[in-house]
Formats: structure tokens, C-alpha cells, sequence
């Protein structure tokens, strides 16, 4: 999907340029009509607490089983959707799915935050914020209960719009967080003007926190100046007990990856919240 432009989040997507066109405009029907037919899933990966190795959210995450192509990647229809204007009737989905879910999971006493991946393309929607707003009500839950992420790319590309949506969310009561942190172009100098609550650090600088000096400094580093600006502060993919560790020694307040667990289906999701009373990170540290 290189040929695509996939560093530029604003390219719109040219069909006469692509030769991968016949392939893309078939899975992007394919798409439309996993939508109608509901055949999209979203999986939850645990967001675990440092503070009482608890885990008290869960991330969102798209899973589209295909009937003949098998499991599709978002990585590779998400980014094909913002570009073919379907990313739209996608997040629609999502957000109804996901807020759906919060009701199930704080009905049946589960303190869980959600958290919903919102792309670049929705912050052009000025209806957005009224549409989170009906689904919270339609579904009794709590704004409080939803976190939605963005990408750096995604507040910087278009600041007038983006910010406003961002501004209306954000006053429904609902956390905003800064997805991928660190990797992008934004600048903390931006990010302060904007409602964010949350940044989660790459998992492009903690995968290699167990041997990786500069990782480590650098980690430290943003775990500290998150917390000064008033950030809570969350570090995506953890897969070892080292760089587990590490982000508890240096403070940082949750922490997510394939060392707590991967997405999982809900079900699943809910037999590790009360196994062991919800003491569920007890296995990790065994
Ligand atoms: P993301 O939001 O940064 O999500 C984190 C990705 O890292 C997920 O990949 C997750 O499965 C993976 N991951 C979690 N822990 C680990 C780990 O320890 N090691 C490694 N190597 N990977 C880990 P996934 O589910 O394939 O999603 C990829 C991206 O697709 C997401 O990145 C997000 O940008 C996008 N995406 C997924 N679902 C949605 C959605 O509902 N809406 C939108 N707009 N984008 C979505
Ligand atoms: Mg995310
Ligand atoms: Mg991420
Ligand atoms: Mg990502």
C-alpha cells in the first residue's frame, strides 16, 4: 500500500494512479458489505493499571473475518477506507458496537473504560460529537466510560476542524487520548492547546526497553514530561517481563500488550476480569 501515500494522512485516494485498483475497489465493496451484513467484530485488548495491577479499560479493536480471504487486518482496510470515503459508515459501526459493549460490561459491574480508535477523517465530521452524544444516551453510558484515540497525524492534519470536534467531545465529558505518541509530527507544544488527556507511547520505543539504553532514556523521559503537563500516560506494546517492569519502576499508569494479553473476544475479556476476583494480572508476574 506504499504506492497509496500511506505517510500522508490527508492524500485522497486516486484510482486512475493505482494498480492495485481492481483489488482495492473489490475489498472496499467486500467491506461495505461486511458492514450491512454485520460480519465485522471488535475485539478488546486489557489496559492493565500499574498503580493496583488492576485492569480498569479496554482498547477496541476492528476484526474482519472474511469468508474466503480469512482475517483481513484493520492495518491494511482501515487506511483503504479513509481514502475511499468508507471510513465513515466504519467508525459509525465502532462507536455504536463499542458503546454497546460499555453498557453490557457496567451493567454487570465491570469498572471498565473503553477505548475507541478514531481515524483522521472523522475529525472532518462536524456531526460527529452529536452522534457519540446520542449513542451515550441511547445506551445509558457514562461519557466517562468511553476514551477516544487519535492519532498525531490526525489532530495536526486539519487544525480548524479537527479542533472544534475535539473541543465538543471532549465537553460531552469524554477523555481524549493521543494514540501512537511519538512517532509522529506533532509537537507537545500542540498537543497542550488541545483537550487531550491521555498520550500512549508507541510500541515503536518499548518493544526493546529489556536491552535498549536509549529506549529506556527515552521512555523515562516521556513518561515524566507526559505526567508534568498533566498526561496520564500509557504505554502500548509490552511483550516482556523487562520492559514490564521497567514502565512500573519509571511510574507510567497503564500499560498494554501481548505480556498482559492480545485483543480478545468479549467473552473472553470478561472471564479474565473475574478470574481471581479481578486480581488479574497475577498470572503476569507468575
Ligand atoms: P493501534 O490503535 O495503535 O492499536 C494497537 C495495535 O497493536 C493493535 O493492532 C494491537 O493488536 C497491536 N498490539 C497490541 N499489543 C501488542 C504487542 O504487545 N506487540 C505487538 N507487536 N502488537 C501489539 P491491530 O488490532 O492490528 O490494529 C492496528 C491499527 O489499526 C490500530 O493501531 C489502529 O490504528 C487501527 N484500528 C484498529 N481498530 C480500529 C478501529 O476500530 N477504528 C480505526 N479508525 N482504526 C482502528
Ligand atoms: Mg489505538
Ligand atoms: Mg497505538
Ligand atoms: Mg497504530
Amino acid at each position: 500500500f506504499a504506492a497509496l501515500g500511506a505517510e500522508d494522512p490527508v492524500a485522497v485516494y486516486d484510482a486512475s494512479t493505482d494498480p492495485h485498483r481492481p483489488e482495492r475497489l473489490t475489498l472496499m465493496t467486500e467491506l461495505r458489505e461486511a458492514l450491512d451484513r454485520n460480519q465485522l467484530r471488535l475485539h478488546y485488548q486489557p489496559k492493565l493499571r500499574l498503580a493496583d495491577d488492576r485492569i480498569d479499560g479496554a482498547e477496541a479493536l476492528l476484526r474482519w473475518q472474511h469468508p474466503l480471504r480469512g482475517a483481513v487486518p484493520p492495518d491494511t482496510f482501515i487506511p483503504l477506507a479513509e481514502r475511499t470515503g468508507n471510513i465513515r459508515r466504519v467508525t459509525r459501526w465502532v462507536l455504536a458496537s463499542g458503546i454497546a459493549q460499555a453498557h453490557v460490561w457496567a451493567a454487570r459491574g465491570h469498572a471498565l473504560r473503553i477505548a475507541i480508535n478514531l481515524s483522521a477523517r472523522d475529525l472532518d465530521d462536524a456531526d460527529l460529537p452529536t452522534r457519540v452524544a446520542d449513542l451515550l444516551s441511547l445506551h445509558a453510558v457514562a461519557p466517562r466510560n468511553i476514551v477516544l484515540e487519535l492519532t498525531e497525524s490526525a489532530v495536526m492534519g486539519e487544525p480548524d476542524t479537527a479542533v472544534q470536534v475535539l473541543k465538543r467531545l471532549a465537553d460531552l465529558g469524554i477523555d481524549l487520548a493521543i494514540d501512537d505518541f511519538g512517532v509522529g509530527q506533532s509537537s507537545l507544544a500542540y498537543l497542550r492547546r488541545l483537550p487531550v488527556r491521555e498520550i500512549k507511547i508507541d510500541r515503536f520505543f518499548t518493544q526493546k526497553l529489556g536491552e535498549d539504553v536509549g529506549d529506556r532514556t527515552l521512555v523515562r523521559s516521556i513518561v515524566e514530561l507526559g505526567h508534568r503537563l498533566g498526561y496520564r500516560v500509557t504505554a502500548e506494546g509490552i511483550e516482556t517481563r523487562a520492559a514490564f517492569e521497567y514502565l512500573r519502576d519509571v511510574g507510567c499508569d497503564h500499560v498494554q500488550g501481548y505480556y498482559i494479553a492480545a485483543a480478545l473476544e468479549p467473552d473472553a475479556l470478561e472471564a479474565m476480569l473475574t478470574r481471581d476476583g479481578g486480581a488479574t494480572n497475577r498470572g503476569v508476574r507468575a
